[in-house]
């Protein structure tokens, strides 16, 4: 469902160029469970936002479910990706001014869904991640765990078929990491393709397929059954 067909993202900074992905070929397919490994500037974050269309590429042809979307304008690149597309950040982005709730509503508002029916469904997903008894709270009012169920919260309320989370466990401690991890995979379970790109090889390597990256490039790319 995923395919990039040597693409490559450069950065011009001042006068040099950054080559952040370098030719890069990839196919995945829906359903998986990928993580990305590799050094900090290896590409992993560029290449994350690539898949999520909040980058474009400066070469190549990046495929999803078949359409080219490179040759797609921004409003329906955005379209796209509210559909098709949940993302999960390390430091959360949450709206600071608004309610966990609130935060988790936003995409259904966005896609016009009437409040009754955005009600019922924030008010699901609240419950099924522990949530409920913190619906009023600010983001700075939950502590780090719970930040990050309410961002899977709002990455999830639109049942995008991809889910990308780039350092999810990050900012958290291990035993909390662990969780937001169980969570990820959960989505898996419903047939989510889950990408995760992480510097902990513990994460990693629950994935069922691995991918390394160094340099621009992927440099290593197995699978094992599990
Ligand atoms: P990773 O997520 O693996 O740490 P990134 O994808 O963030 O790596 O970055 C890859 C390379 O591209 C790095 O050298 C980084 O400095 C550069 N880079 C990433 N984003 C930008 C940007 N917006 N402008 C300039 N250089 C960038
Ligand atoms: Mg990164």
């Amino acid at each position: 469902m995923i395919e990039f067909s040597n693409v490559s993202r450069n950065f011009l900074v001042g006068d040099q160029e950054v080559h952040a992905l370098r030719d890069v070929n990839l196919n995945l397919g829906a359903g998986e469970y990928v993580s990305i490994m590799g050094p900090s500037g290896s590409g992993k974050s560029t290449l994350l936002n690539l898949i999520g269309l909040l980058d474009r590429p400066s070469a190549g042809v990046y495929k999803l479910d078949g359409l080219d979307v490179t040759t797609l304008g921004d409003e329906q690149q955005a379209r796209v990706r509210r559909e098709k597309i949940g993302f999960v950040f390390q430091f959360f982005h949450l709206v600071p001014r608004l309610t966990a709730a609130m935060n988790i509503e936003l995409p259904l508002i966005l896609a016009g869904v009437d409040v009754e029916e955005r009600k019922e469904r924030v008010a699901k997903l609240l419950e099924s991640y522990g949530l409920s008894d913190r619906a009023e709270h600010r983001p700075e009012q939950l502590s780090g765990g719970q930040r990050q169920r309410v961002a899977i919260a709002r990455a999830t309320i639109m049942r995008p078929s991809v889910l990308l989370a780039d350092e999810p466990t990050g900012n958290l401690d291990r035993a909390t990491g662990k969780e937001v991890m169980r969570l990820l995979e959960q989505l898996t379970e419903q047939g989510v393709t889950l990408i995760v790109v992480t510097h902990d090889h513990e994460n990693g390597d629950r994935a069922l397929r691995q991918i390394t990256m160094v340099d621009g490039k992927i440099v290593g790319d197995k699978s094992r059954t599990g």
